[in-house]
């Protein structure tokens, strides 16, 4: 059974890429930039996940076709990670084949921990051979995090941080938000110390505000990171920071596979499903 779409449609901007395209141009005409991420994980067989590797090249000719100020973020888990590691990194392969054509970026974003070293194997052997044109997310909760940073530093990877988005158990995650919050601080402050402009996912007021103040203290110039955000969440937040010059980039998924992605907005706020309810009840 399929769920209607007016249920996700605070988070989604549409099932289709030409649904998204208007909402996209209207946030880049605010002065934020985009990572469009066409939804999707987990796909287990090779006929779906050819259909999905051309579908994000696709994605690449329609952002430059839109003319949009985006790059997109991809789970290997839908370019065949779940079927065969080789036969992913291909569909990789091809995908930043077409971004070095169309002179586009692309973020892998990182999934549970069952994901998570085959993703860095995969990511590192992309970095030596297509360069600037690809990147990684770190997940603060994660313990191997502290070690993975020197690394990805040391490569000059070109990083997003965020806490972290799936349940994982104790010996492999924190668990409690303040010691990911430290975490994240630690982090954050040694990606913008060492890192090739660090992308700084998070809504979290608290992050949000100690960072403004770190880099205002350490004289960090506005412009050597990025906020980020995801679509339908802290809009205000968003355009007030790009207005006092900080660059932001909003993550803006579509499609229509959106259940688990939805359900992972649902579970990190109560004030979602609140919000959720109230819109089922107004239809
Ligand atoms: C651009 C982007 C990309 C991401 N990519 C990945 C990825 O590849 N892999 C992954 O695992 N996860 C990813 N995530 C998700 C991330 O890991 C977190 O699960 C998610 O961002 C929630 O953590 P948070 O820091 O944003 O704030 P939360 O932990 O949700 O909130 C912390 C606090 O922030 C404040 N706050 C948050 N939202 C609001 C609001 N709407 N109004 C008022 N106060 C609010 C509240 O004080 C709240 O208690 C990504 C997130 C972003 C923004």
């Amino acid at each position: 059974m399929r769920l209607p779409f007016f249920l996700a449609k605070r988070f989604v901007a549409g099932e289709t890429f030409a649904d998204a395209v208007p909402k996209a141009k209207e946030l880049n005409s605010k002065g934020l930039k985009l990572t469009l991420d066409l939804l999707g994980e987990n796909i287990k067989d090779r006929k779906t996940t050819d259909k999905t590797t051309q579908a994000y090249c696709d994605l690449l000719d329609g952002i430059r076709e839109q003319e949009l100020d985006a790059s997109i973020s991809i789970k290997l888990t839908m370019l065949g990670l779940d079927i065969d590691k080789e036969y992913c990194r291909d569909n990789l392969d091809k995908l930043l084949e077409k971004a070095k054509e169309r002179d586009l970026f692309v973020r892998i974003d990182m999934e549970g921990s069952d994901y998570t070293q085959m993703t860095f194997d995969l990511y590192y052997d992309a970095l030596e051979k297509w360069g600037k044109k690809v990147g990684i997310v770190i997940q603060a909760y994660l313990h191997r995090t502290r070690d993975d940073i020197d690394e990805l530093i040391e490569r000059q990877a070109n990083v997003r941080i965020c806490k972290g988005a799936y349940k994982e158990p104790s010996n492999i995650a924190l668990q409690n938000m303040a010691d990911i919050r430290t975490a994240f601080k630690e982090y954050t402050t040694r990606l913008i110390e060492a890192a090739n402009y660090p992308r700084i996912a998070t809504h979290d007021d608290i992050l949000i505000e100690w960072i403004r103040s770190h880099v205002r203290e350490n004289n960090v110039p506005k412009q050597r990171f990025e906020f980020q955000m995801l679509y339908g969440l802290r809009q205000n937040t968003c355009e007030f920071l790009a207005q006092k010059g900080y660059p932001v980039r909003i993550y803006m998924p579509f499609g229509t596979e959106w259940l688990p992605y939805y359900s992972r907005r649902l579970r990190e706020r109560k004030e979602n499903v609140w919000f959720i309810l109230t819109t089922m009840f107004k239809k």
